[in-house]
């Protein structure tokens, strides 16, 4: 990720050259003044202009040159920096993405990296050019007069380490500037996001506070580094004045006592402005160095975060797997010293339907969240086939694993890119496939642009029964081994629920799956019902098991729907069957809804 070094080479050739030639001008005034006019050599005036002209002509087209090179190659340089940190990003755990704002990534993606162009580029140039001409300059001028040169040397020298000193102080603040940002930047991407939560409890007028203490919090770290800047900017004009009176003292002594020409003085206080001005710039493209490093520094550091797979023991490569999938004794904490799984143990044979039920914050998403692979467990295992998911090659795994889940999460593409996510090398007949099956079809064929059709942000011109079906399409598509699927809490009206439950048993067909489960259709059609509670699995078993086990699973229940319901869906009560039976759900038969197993109690 560094500049082509051939590249860098011309260009500070080609910065030497311009510098040069530009300090051919002022050189030749001492020429022009004590040759041409103090001992009227007027046959020397046009080797003078001509030598000054060319020089004009090779530093034009120099510069010319080297700006063109060098803002193009650190374009060049932000757009695969920008390519590469977003690559390492997507490579990086769930973990990670649970520590940072959306919209601080975003911005490390995008904004940090451009800290390259003051850096590669103008910032580069300046830098460079200007010590050049700096040395070029100081050595003429001490050439020309020893004695003003050390005067000069002295004022500038002090101001220098005033300005490293500054250098220093601002840096943190520049930082700390990105880490704000970043923070401001992230909060108003949720805020944005969630424009409907935020509408429907009137919160707008929060949201604004809180932005408000954002943007109040990055003025005035701007106004830190303000301050700073418009005290080396004072600092330097003091100097100007300075070095100005020493060399009119100096000079004037110097001219008087015979020991310096008229045409050398005015040539040394030309070759000041050459010796001062890459301070003065440096002043100025000093921030914005400033700025860059920080800005790279914090790039610097996403790229130092190991990847999820960089894991050396993930060296298993799995081939087609049956689905076999085993916990044993799982033990799981997301911070250290608060432990969220406490031993899970349990097996879901290949093909079959395991559902979880228990009251939020039991841990059922942190099981399934282990099953995919986003988080290792910290003591036992969970094994695949056989193979402990924690040493597996994840590309192998996942490629065999589908996730469905509450929150659908659709792109602002059309019906047939969001099914197509999945597997972007399907035919067109496999989309379709998989849209008949998950029932897309149904209402994606009545819109006149059919599966063209564009479905918004976040999928927001389709209703919540819609998004899932095309969610449950995108999982159909993939033909997972292992499907997991966390089931909607909300309630649908009663023809999509029935058409959902058919594509979701379309798709849990001959598939391993475990499902975070609010439906009584699911739970009651599933292999095992495992009751999880405070990170154990306190119940496991089919419904009617568990149901006459009248334990944990059997409480829950009819606190839900009360001893009635209970009574009524109690398995084998006679005649008195609930409408759901063996046959399962089909688009005419009533359907349920949610059976909120997972609303904490009390
Ligand atoms: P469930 O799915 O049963 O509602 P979860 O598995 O989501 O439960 O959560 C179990 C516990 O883990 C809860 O106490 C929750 O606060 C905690 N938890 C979940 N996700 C995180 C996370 N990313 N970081 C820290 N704690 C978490």
């Amino acid at each position: 990720m560094f500049p082509r070094a051939g590249l860098l080479l011309l260009g500070l050739v080609l910065i030497a050259v311009s510098r040069v030639a530009g300090l051919v001008l002022p050189a030749s005034t001492r020429y022009l003044v004590d040759d041409v006019i103090g001992k009227s050599r007027t046959d020397l005036l046009r080797p003078l202009l001509l030598a000054v002209v060319a020089a004009t002509l090779v530093q034009a087209v120099s510069s010319f040159t080297l700006t063109q090179l060098l803002s193009k190659e650190a374009q060049r340089l932000i757009a695969e920096m920008r390519r590469r940190v977003q690559v390492h990003v997507g490579r990086l755990s769930v973990a990670y993405y649970d520590a940072n704002k959306t919209g601080a990534l975003v911005n490390r993606i995008m904004t940090d990296v451009e800290g390259v162009r003051n850096l590669v580029g103008t910032g580069l140039v300046e830098f460079v050019g200007g010590l050049l001409s700096a040395s070029v300059a100081l050595t003429l001028m001490l050439r020309i007069s020893p004695a003003m040169t050390l005067v000069t040397l002295g004022s500038v020298s002090l101001f220098a380490a005033v300005l490293y000193r500054a250098m220093g102080t601002l840096r943190p603040i520049f930082r700390e500037r990105g880490q704000i940002y970043g923070e401001v930047a992230g909060r108003l991407t949720e805020s944005l996001g969630g424009v409907r939560v935020v509408k429907g409890y009137h919160a707008e007028a929060r949201e604004a506070d809180v932005f408000a203490g954002g943007v109040a919090r990055l003025l005035a770290n701007i106004m830190k580094t303000l301050t700073a800047t418009s005290v080396m900017g004072l600092a330097s004009t003091v100097l100007l004045g300075v070095v100005g009176a020493a060399v009119m003292y100096v000079g004037a002594r110097q001219i008087l006592a015979g020991q310096l020409t008229l045409g050398g003085f005015f040539t040394y206080t030309l070759l000041l402005g050459f010796l001062v001005a890459p301070l003065f710039q440096i002043v100025s493209i000093g921030t914005q160095l400033t700025e860059a490093l920080a800005g790279l520094e914090r790039t610097r550091e996403v790229l130092r975060e190991a990847p999820e797979d960089a894991d050396p023991r993930r060296t298993q490569v799995l081939g087609r797997i049956e689905g076999d999938v085993v916990y044993d004794d799982v033990r799981f904490s997301y911070e250290a010293g608060k432990p969220v799984l406490n031993g899970v143990s349990f097996r879901a044979a290949p093909g079959t339907v395991t559902a979880l039920v228990g009251p939020s914050g039991a841990g059922k998403s942190t099981i399934t969240g282990l099953l995919a692979a986003f988080h290792v467990p910290s003591e036992g295992r969970v094994l695949v086939d056989g193979v402990d998911l924690a040493t597996v090659r994840l590309e192998t795994y996942r490629t065999q694993l589908g996730v469905v889940l509450q929150e659908t999460f659709l792109f602002d593409g059309s019906i047939r890119e969001n099914v197509a996510f999945s597997r972007p090398d399907a035919t067109p007949e496999q989309v379709l496939a998989a849209c008949r099956l998950a029932r897309v079809d149904e209402f994606a064929e009545s819109f006149p642009d059919g599966y063209e059709t564009i479905v918004g942000e976040r999928g927001v011109k389709l209703s919540g029964g819609q998004r899932q079906r095309v969610s449950i399409a995108r999982a159909v598509l993939a033909d997972p081994r292992i499907l997991i699927l966390d089931e909607a809490t909300s309630s649908l009206d009663s023809e999509s629920e029935a058409l959902i439950q058919e594509g979701l048993s379309h798709l849990m067909r001959g598939r391993t799956t475990v499902v975070i489960a609010h439906r009584l259709s699911t739970i009651r059609r599933a292999d095992q019902i495992l009751v999880v509670e405070g990170g154990r699995i306190v119940e496991s078993g089919d419904h009617a098991t568990l149901f006459e086990r009248r334990g944990r699973y059997f409480e829950m229940y009819t606190k839900q729907h009360g001893l009635e319901a209970n009574l009524f869906l109690a398995p084998g009560e006679g005649g008195k069957e609930p409408q759901e039976n063996e046959a399962s759900a089909t688009a005419d038969e009533p359907a349920e809804g949610p059976l909120d197993l997972l609303r904490p109690r009390g």
